[in-house]
């Protein structure tokens, strides 16, 4: 399917979606959200889909004419504003009345004013919210190729980066340079600031990299991604600095392996993102360190680093759907001594799931 065919596909799926709710037309005002329907990358931009499937419109300003040309598709009539482009929007919302959706999680006191305000005669207003966060969570062969790609980018990345070793480097440094190197292999960025952190340190789930040398003999986990084509890569590996760790350091990693695997094996179309949860974290409980294991195992990716579905112990009971895009991140941290934490990103399938992470996950020891 070439890339047109795919947003038309795209559209058709918003329109039944619209007319399932009750809803007549759609007002995309969050920069992922309008790229998602309409291709457009930039940072100003606003689309008014309609259940009807047609009368699409694009809003943008000047500065983005050529490009918007070049990546809105023709199923949208596309328009260049001077001022608010909501504005303009409901400018064109039309006569007759209906239902309007916009999402009320993403919309600002400030512009909900401006809607309502502007709403012509016979609308109404109506929350929306989940109406594209669902169509996102399931991915398109498109954008399991992107995420693909973006995996594969990191995962060279990393191994680009362990060449010149862990050991006698700052977590920051190494920190630097696989963002650099993600850079330089095409990436437009990394996906949110690596984590770099070794020893002790890497009890924190979300330690920030400090300017302090790695040691031999210490477990040093990193945890990165990239932005490729607009989708997110999102990978933890823990590596040794020497066969020297103790005892606990190699139990502990041997247990989040387990427990990682588990999880990966749970993941399929059918069960909630509760139970995969609950199989990773009965192999953790089972080891003695339950109490170690203190957030969700995943969360989706996509357009975003988080979205929608969630695998933690208070995740929605419905269940995962294939095409959705999922993190299985099982950790273990014992404060003041380390940190271990295995994350994989996965295509839910049915009956089993595809892994889009290639690196090895035994315990590798990076001198
Ligand atoms: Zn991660
Ligand atoms: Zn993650």
């Amino acid at each position: 399917m070439n890339a047109a065919a795919r947003y038309d596909a795209r559209i058709a799926r918003v329109a039944e979606a619209l007319r399932e709710r009750g809803l007549d037309a759609l007002v995309v005002s969050a920069p992922v959200d309008v790229r998602y329907v309409t291709a457009f990358t930039g940072s100003n931009g606003a689309a008014l889909l309609r259940a009807s499937g047609t009368g699409n419109r694009f809003f943008t300003d000047f500065r983005y004419r050529t490009q918007s040309e070049e990546q809105v598709p023709a199923a949208f009539e596309r328009e260049i504003v001077a001022g608010e482009l909501l504005d303009a929007l409901m400018g064109e919302v039309g006569d007759g009345g209906g239902r309007l959706g916009f999402d009320e999680t993403l919309t600002t006191v400030a512009q909900h004013r401006r809607l309502a305000e502007r709403l012509p005669p016979g609308w109404e207003l109506a929350d929306a919210a989940s109406v594209l966060a669902k169509l996102r969570r399931v991915k398109d062969a498109g954008e399991v190729e992107s995420l693909r790609a973006a995996c594969s980018l990191a995962d060279e990345a990393l191994s680009a980066t362990l060449e010149r070793g862990l050991a006698g480097r700052t977590e920051r440094a190494i920190a630097v340079e696989l963002e650099q190197h993600m850079r330089v292999l095409g990436a437009s960025g990394p996906s949110f600031p690596p984590i770099v952190a070794c020893g002790a340190h890497g009890a924190l789930p979300h330690a920030e990299p400090r300017d302090v040398e790695i040691p031999r003999d210490v477990l040093v986990t990193i945890d990165w991604g990239c932005v490729l084509d607009g989708y997110c890569s999102d990978c933890t590996r823990t590596y040794a600095t020497g066969e020297a760790i103790s005892a606990r350091a190699r139990e502990v990693y041997e247990l989040v392996l387990a427990a990682q695997l588990a999880g990966l094996d749970a993941v399929r179309a059918g069960p909630s993102g509760r139970e995969v949860d609950a199989v990773a974290r009965a192999v953790i409980e089972a080891g003695g360190e339950g109490e170690h294991f203190g957030h969700g195992l995943g969360h989706g990716v996509g357009l975003e680093i988080h979205e929608p579905p969630r695998l933690s112990r208070t995740a929605s009971e419905d269940p995962l759907l294939a095409g959705d895009a999922v993190t299985v991140e099982p950790g273990v941290y014992i404060p003041g001594e380390l940190g271990v934490r295995i994350e994989d990103l996965v295509i839910v399938r049915e009956g089993g799931c595809d892994v889009l992470t290639g690196l090895s996950k035994d315990l590798t020891v990076v001198g």
